[in-house]
């Protein structure tokens, strides 16, 4: 069994607070680690030592910073498999996908390369009378990055690379459920040639959290995770003076127009509504179909296909869906199926009765498929996070811009369409961060930016992108003559002369 430590000053320190969690392995159902869930002493060190790397990090020239991101770039690359291998062990998503979304962290930091370029500010010549006015994007200090479980080195490397480019240094609070990631993309970016202490990880809880809120060294502190625990670090987080950006949880809807194609339609809510057993932020959790014919028919093409579900153990080649994350969550899921049940949907495949031969004690579940859902049932209100996908019944397409617009959460959305009108008006008014029009999970690329809206993001900057290097600056303004003569005195606010 594993035991891990926290990483600070380039260093593994073991944990020093005697409180410490289990990490499973969520095919088998085996406990794989230990993680040590610090103290707010703990946090206070950890701080402290990134404190004492800022200063030189942040004159490190732009320059010889970009080539250290160039190098962890590389490095990233040369370990991805080991990533994947990690993160798939303790997650559950299955290999390949797991392989992706580390690319997707990857791109955070390929573009983060660029920084020469991106952190450039501006330049007036000659304002006024021989003045010249010119503006630069410093960085903040110790900043902070809270990551959740379903994407461990994706979103701490969305955090964490623009973060560092910028001149930042960091202090990394991961998901304790699959800690394994952040901490060996720590080390990558020593291996990189990253100064020790400008990375840093610690492990935790609550407790780290809000010490970390608390502390009035640190400058920017952002969170993705679920809804109730982003309010809190969004509240704390400000109320002490601090940047936050906290990204929350979510319910994606997928608008289907009687003009699309429905075999492809299938296709993609198949990807998106099981794939990562539905732990994905971008998951499609809701279908909603205009036209009784065009429920009925998806009904038919998927029934059998979430029947066929190629699931089993994560490691395992060619599979479509792995365990979820923990026992707890399975039991979270099932009860949100048991609700919707009760709440009078029509439960149409029910992944509750899955097991797989000689992984009995793994966290498996079948996907499962939930017909004539109505927008007042609670389990169609609240996040699910399985695989578990609903559809809904609407008539036109103005109910089903409605559903989406009018929903709590507004973190990404699609609709799938031969009509470029109805997309267009679609992608325009409808109140979701990200859209895809006839693209499932709109991720978008790392020269974009990542956000959604409502309750599903809190705050003013996305994740990474220019946004990120707007987040992790702050500006100063420089107002410069070298006058040839002497100022003469001027008692009147300046203005153009
Ligand atoms: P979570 O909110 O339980 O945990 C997120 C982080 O907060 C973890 O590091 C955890 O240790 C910490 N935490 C948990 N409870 C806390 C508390 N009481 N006080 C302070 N910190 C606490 O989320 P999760 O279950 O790890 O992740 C799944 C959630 O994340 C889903 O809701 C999903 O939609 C959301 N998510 C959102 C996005 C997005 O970009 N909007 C992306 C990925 C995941």
């Amino acid at each position: 069994m594993k035991h891990y430590t926290h990483y600070i000053g380039g260093e593994h320190l073991s944990g020093t607070s005697g409180r410490t969690s289990p990490v499973f392995n969520p095919s088998t159902g085996a406990k794989s680690a230990e993680v040590p869930l610090a103290s707010s002493a703990e946090i206070d060190h950890a701080i402290t030592v990134a404190a004492a790397a800022f200063p030189a990090w942040a004159a490190t020239s732009v320059v010889q910073r970009s080539r250290v991101m160039t190098r962890f770039t590389a490095l990233l690359y040369k370990y991805q498999p080991q990533l994947a291998e990690l993160l798939s062990q303790e997650h559950g998503k299955v290999i390949e996908d797991a392989m992706g979304s580390v690319i997707r962290g990857i791109e955070a930091a390929e573009f983060s390369c660029g920084i020469p370029h991106l952190q450039k500010g501006e330049f007036s010549d000659n304002v006024a009378g021989g003045i010249d006015l010119y503006s630069m994007r410093k960085p903040l200090g110790v900043v902070v990055g809270i990551t959740p479980f379903n994407f461990p080195a994706m979103i701490p490397l969305w955090m964490a690379t623009m973060a560092l480019a910028t001149g930042n240094v960091v202090v990394m609070k991961p998901s304790e459920k699959d800690p394994a990631c952040p901490m060996r993309i720590a080390e990558i970016f020593v291996e990189a040639g990253g100064p020790p202490g400008v990375f840093n990880v610690v492990n935790g809880d609550k407790v780290a959290v809000d010490a970390l809120l608390n502390d009035s060294r640190i400058k920017a502190v952002s969170f993705v995770g679920s809804t109730p625990i982003a309010r809190h670090v969004y509240a704390t987080a400000t109320r002490n003076g601090k940047r936050c950006q906290a990204m929350g949880g979510a319910k994606n809807h997928m608008l289907i127009l009687p003009d699309a194609d429905l075999d492809g339609v299938a296709n993609a809510l198949m990807g998106a509504a099981y794939g990562s057993a539905g732990e994905r932020c971008m998951a499609i959790s809701v279908g909603v179909c205009v036209g009784d014919a065009v429920a009925d028919r998806l009904v038919e093409l998927l029934t059998p296909r979430v029947k066929a579900l190629k699931i089993g153990p994560s490691l395992d080649k060619g599979l479509e869906m792995g365990p979820l994350v923990t026992k707890e969550h399975r039991e979270k899921v099932i009860n949100y199926i048991q609700m919707g049940v009760d709440e009078g949907a029509d439960l149409v495949v029910d992944g509750r009765d899955f097991t797989l031969a000689g992984h009995e004690d793994g966290y498996f579940l079948g996907g499962s498929l939930f017909d004539h859902v109505k927008p007042e049932m609670t389990s169609y209100q609240q996040e699910i996070f399985g695989p578990v996908l609903q559809l809904v019944r609407v008539q036109s397409f103005d109910e089903g811009l409605a559903l989406a617009t009018d929903h709590d959460y507004g973190n990404g959305t699609s609709i799938f369409t031969r009509s470029g009108a109805a997309a267009r008006t679609y992608a325009d008014k409808v109140e979701v961060g990200m859209v895809g029009i006839n693209v499932p999970i709109p991720v978008p690329l790392a020269f974009h930016s990542f956000g959604g809206w409502k309750l599903s993001s809190f705050g003013d900057h996305n994740q990474y992108g220019m946004e990120a290097v707007r987040f992790y600056t702050k500006v100063k303004t420089i107002t410069a003559r070298w006058p040839e003569s002497t100022i003469a005195a001027d008692f009147s606010i300046p203005t153009l002369k």
